[in-house]
This record gives C-alpha cells, structure tokens and sequence, in this order.
C-alpha cells in the first residue's frame, strides 16, 4: 500500500484559497491501534464551512491550525478493524478531513446503511446539508400551507432540500441561483413554483413578479444583494433563519455604500420579523427523527436530490474553489476511491 495522501493547511487564505494556502501531501499510512478503526476514504463531502475554518477568526468551530489536515465529513470503508463494533468493509461518515485514510474510534463514526441511500448521499440529502434545511425550516422558518417560501443557494446541497420540504408543506417555492440552468433543473427536477437568476440585470423585479404576495419565509443562505432585494419583500412577522453568507465567504474587506444597519433595524422593528441564526450541529437530538423522515421521503420518492461527482483526491482543491465561485451542480462530492 502507497502512503496517506492529504490536504493541508499550511497558510491562512484572504480570499480565495489555493495551493499557497493548502498542500497536497504524501505521509506514512496511520496504524490503527487497540479500540480504532483504520479507514479508507471513499468520498469526501466538501462545503462551504470550511472556508471559515481556514481563517483565525472567532467562531462556533475551532479553526483548523496550520500544519494541520484540513477538516472535512466524509464516508470512508473501514480497512482494519481493532474493535467489536465495526467490521472490515462497514462504511461508515465522519469527521476524518482531506485524507485518502485515517484512523479513528468508533464513537466518532456513524454506520450508515447503503440500503436506505447510496453512500455519497448520507453527506447530501440524507447528511448534514439535508438535516441542516430540516433544522432551519422546522424550528425557525415554519412554514404554513399557502405562505411564500424564498430559498438562495436553491439547487445546492441544501436550497434544494429546504425547497422540497416547503413544497411538501403546502408553500409557494421561490429559489434563487446563479445560473440559468440551475433556475431549470430545481423547477423541472423539484418542483420549484419558480426561480430567479440573481446575476441578471433585472433580478429585483423578477423576484418581484415571483413572490406576488410577499414574502413569508427566507432562508438565508447567501447574504450580499440577494438579502437586501428580500428585505424590500418580506411581509409581517416573516421568519428568515439565518443558515449562511456565502457571498461574503472570501470577502476581505467591508463593502463601499451607506452603512444600512438603521433602516433594517426598523424593518425588523415594523414588519416584527423574526430573524435566526442556527447551526445544525446544535440540534442533533432530531437527527434521528431526520433520518428516518427522508430515508422515507427518499424510498417514496418525495425528494429528489442531484449531486456534483468530482474524480480524484488530487482534484479537492480545484472543486472547493468551484464551489466558491458557483461552478457546483448539486451537493459536492470527491469520489476518492
Ligand atoms: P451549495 O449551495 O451546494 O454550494 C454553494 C453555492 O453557493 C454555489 O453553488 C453558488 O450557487 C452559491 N454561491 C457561491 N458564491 C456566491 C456568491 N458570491 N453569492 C451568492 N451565491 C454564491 O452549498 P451548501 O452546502 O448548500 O451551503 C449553502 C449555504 O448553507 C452556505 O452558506 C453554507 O455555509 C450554509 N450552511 C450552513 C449550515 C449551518 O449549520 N448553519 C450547514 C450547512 C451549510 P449559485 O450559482 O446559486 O450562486
């Protein structure tokens, strides 16, 4: 067997990152001792968080340290097994980072079942982007039947979850996304009511035209102009969970303009809107339940899902700048081996 290859953080990136920033490298092969697993990784989920992690900033994560393998969910089969819990050929996801192998204990693994979803898909619809539009949607942007949902990001890994459960409650679905082709596919594949490109000229109106009777629930996932063409639509008392800002993901200083902060904080006082900011992780105790749901959505055919294969461990870095910049069709995946 050839050595471990991984991705490491070797500088801290402003801006976009790139090979200054992390390194591909070969090292030793990890030995898996008394009470560990030794694992191979199959596919890598890649996300926008781990923009985040790569800088020194206080979070709600610890940022990765440089020297260090950049952190990363992934489904990996287990190789060599020196516990009763897991078997040689299980697979299991967790956090095991950029690596084509690790070594790690059971209780920081998940045995995920291939007869409920193929593997890739327990780091998309059935994993933490599906759970993340489950959390955000059920505790914060509870939607009511007949109400207008309006999801950014819409056909990434988790815009097109939380516009198929909206769906399913009975909303409107308005998506909004960077290309035409995507507008396509989340009404054709989704079943969207519509969806609007916020890179054309006229974006504003035609969110407009889409959204006649306002706008009740925003899922945030973008922040930057599609968040302030929002705000001019959203009725009283709507719910907007704040899920993430990725136009500001590689920003690296503020933007010229007004400082807008006091006429949104009267929108908020006016309208009594009810703004959110979650984290999935921090309501783990409905996994269970989320698991279970759209393992039957899945088998039932209630939601659909599309995801982005990129071939190659040597490819991670290229496709995690991809998906900075939009070039992701669906939940992004590495298929390592
Ligand atoms: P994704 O949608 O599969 O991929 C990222 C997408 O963001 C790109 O395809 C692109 O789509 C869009 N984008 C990139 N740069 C942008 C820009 N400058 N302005 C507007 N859109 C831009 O990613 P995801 O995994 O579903 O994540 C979506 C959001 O959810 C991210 O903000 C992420 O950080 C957040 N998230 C939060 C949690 C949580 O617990 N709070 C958990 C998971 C994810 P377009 O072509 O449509 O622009």
């Amino acid at each position: 067997m050839s050595g471990n290859q991984q991705f490491t953080l070797v500088q801290r990136p402003v801006g976009m990152p790139d090979d200054t920033h992390l390194r591909l490298e070969e090292t030793a092969m990890p030995e898996a001792g008394e009470g560990e697993v030794l694992l191979k990784t199959r596919y890598l989920s890649l996300d926008p968080y781990m923009r985040g992690r790569m800088n020194d900033t206080a979070s709600y994560a610890t940022p990765v340290a440089l020297g260090e393998v950049m952190t990363g969910e992934a489904v990996s089969e287990v190789l060599e097994s020196h516990h009763p819990d897991l078997s040689p050929g299980d697979l299991v996801i967790g956090r095991t980072g950029w690596q084509t192998h690790s070594m790690a204990t059971p209780d920081s693994l998940y045995r995920i079942d291939p007869d409920i979803a193929p593997p890739s898909a327990w780091l998309g619809v059935i994993g933490m982007p599906g759970f993340t539009a489950y959390v955000g949607l059920r505790e914060f942007g509870r939607p009511q039947p007949g109400e207008t949902v309006v999801v950014s990001a819409a056909s990434g890994a988790v815009g097109q979850v939380v516009g198929q459960i909206a769906k399913m409650k009975g909303c409107r679905v308005v998506g909004v996304a960077g290309a035409e082709d995507k507008c396509d596919y989340v009404k054709s594949e989704y079943g969207f009511d519509a969806c609007v490109n916020y890179k054309d000229e006229d974006f504003e109106e035609q969110l407009q035209e889409a959204c006649p009777d306002g706008i009740d629930v925003y899922f945030e996932n973008v922040g930057g102009k599609v968040f302030e063409a929002v705000m001019t639509l959203v009725n009283d008392f709507a719910r907007i969970p704040v899920c993430g800002r990725i136009a500001h993901y590689n920003q690296t200083r503020l933007p010229e303009g007004p400082d807008r902060l006091i006429p949104f904080m009267g929108q908020i006082l006016i309208k009594r809107l009810m703004f959110r900011g979650f984290i999935q992780s921090d309501h783990n105790e409905l996994l269970p339940e989320f698991r279970r749901e759209m393992g039957q959505w899945l088998k039932e055919g209630k939601v659909k899902y599309r995801e982005d294969v990129v071939e190659g461990f040597e490819n991670t870095l290229n496709a995690f700048q991809g998906l900075l910049q939009g070039n992701n069709r669906g939940k992004l995946v590495v298929r390592v081996s």
